[in-house]
């Protein structure tokens, strides 16, 4: 995550019916005003945290347990982690994501991070409540059904008792994975989620390096996702963190990268500014390697259309998207929806644009 900038006039600029300049986009009061909204937050910069090797569950597709990084060493010293959000406060990162492989496993670690540096999302299975004292937004990951969770994920009864460990809890967001096979099944989930008053918002399965299995999306899935999205934001707006332009970036024919060039060190060699420079990826043993450094370390570029990545990979090409209204509204609601999804206490107003519009440069599909 990063409110970035970039060079004005990147490539693949849409080109608008009129040369716009951007106080003649501001000029309209609904974009000024959610402008400034988030705006505000332009000073985050993250940085990701694989705190354990563990999980008590084993699905498949599990992008933690490709590679090399599940065999680090476990550092669970709570004076080490301190200190390591100590440093990493004082190189800038404001904004902490504790991930794989199940951070609920080491609580006592968790609140240390949260203890040090006050924003911050973790990303968990859900199956284990993690204190109320961490007040980090939890991501809780829905991969369908329970019966497709069952088959998937080797757990049983998933969605109700994710529901009865985060109802009514202000952290919670449910991450609904769209895959190959589940796409029919997240308006159920949407169904239940809304009835029990839960948000929701949705990630697109992104296939680890190598992995050629049935999740993989294909055109027709991912116009089917598309559609699915649609209609649920349309269903249940008040429940559902997300936005036409975020159905669209993140349901696209080309992956994120080829879309928006993703910034995360990984694929961008510059260490001048932005996330090339500030964003590390730690292993549980603390050691980072920047050539590895995303948020989705082991998952293919090619396939990556994840919610956590296009966080940072959308929302860090401002300029591209500041071409004329339209454009600029679909970048604001995208930047509200992620602003919502990752950060305690802001709330997500009413999307600007109502339809999908195409990502600069490029066509819908
Ligand atoms: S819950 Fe998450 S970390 Fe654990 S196996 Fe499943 S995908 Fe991997
Ligand atoms: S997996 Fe996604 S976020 Fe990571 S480097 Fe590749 S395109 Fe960027």
């Amino acid at each position: 995550m990063v409110m970035s900038t970039e060079n004005k006039g990147g490539e693949g600029n849409r080109l608008p019916e009129k040369e716009w300049t951007f106080s003649e986009i501001l000029a309209q009061p609904r974009i000024l005003e959610r402008w400034q909204k988030v705006k505000k937050w332009f000073f985050l910069r993250e940085s990701t945290y694989d705190m354990t090797n563990r999980c008590n569950i084993r699905c498949d597709g599990c992008y933690y347990y490709e590679g090399d990084k599940q065999f680090a060493q476990e550092n669970r010293d709570p004076e080490a982690w301190r200190k390591l959000m100590q440093t990493e406060k004082a190189r800038g990162i404001t904004f902490v994501v504790l991930a794989g492989a199940e951070p609920s496993l080491v609580p006592d670690l968790c609140e240390v991070c949260h203890q040090e540096m006050p924003l911050g999302a973790i990303a968990t299975n859900g199956l284990i409540f993690i204190p109320d004292s961490i007040q980090y937004r939890i991501h809780i990951s829905v991969w369908g059904s329970d019966e497709t969770s069952l088959n998937i994920r080797k757990a049983k009864n998933m969605l109700r008792r994710q529901i009865e460990n985060y109802r009514n809890d202000p952290r919670a967001v449910f991450v609904y994975t769209f895959t190959r096979e589940n796409i029919d099944q997240a308006r159920n989930v949407a169904e239940i989620l809304a009835a029990d008053g839960c948000r929701l918002t949705f990630n697109m399965f992104s296939a680890p390096m190598g992995y050629d299995g049935s999740l993989r999306h294909t055109a027709d899935s991912l116009k089917e996702c598309r559609k699915a999205m649609l209609g649920l934001l349309e269903k249940y707006p008040g429940h559902l963190l997300f936005s036409p332009y975020s159905a669209v970036a993140h349901t696209h024919t080309s992956g994120l990268h080829e879309l928006f060039s993703c910034p995360y060190p990984r694929m961008n060699p510059s260490t001048a500014i932005g996330l090339g420079r500030s964003f590390r990826q730690y292993r549980t043993d603390l050691s980072w390697n920047r050539s590895a450094a995303c948020c989705v370390p082991d998952t293919d570029c090619r396939d990556c259309r994840h919610y956590a990545a296009g966080s940072a990979v959308v929302t860090a090409r401002m300029f591209r998207h500041a071409t004329d209204p339209d454009s600029f509204k679909a970048w604001l609601d995208y930047v509200d929806t992620y602003l919502a999804v990752w950060v305690m206490g802001y709330e997500k107003g009413p999307n600007l644009s109502d339809n999908p519009i195409a990502p600069p440069g490029h066509g819908l599909f």
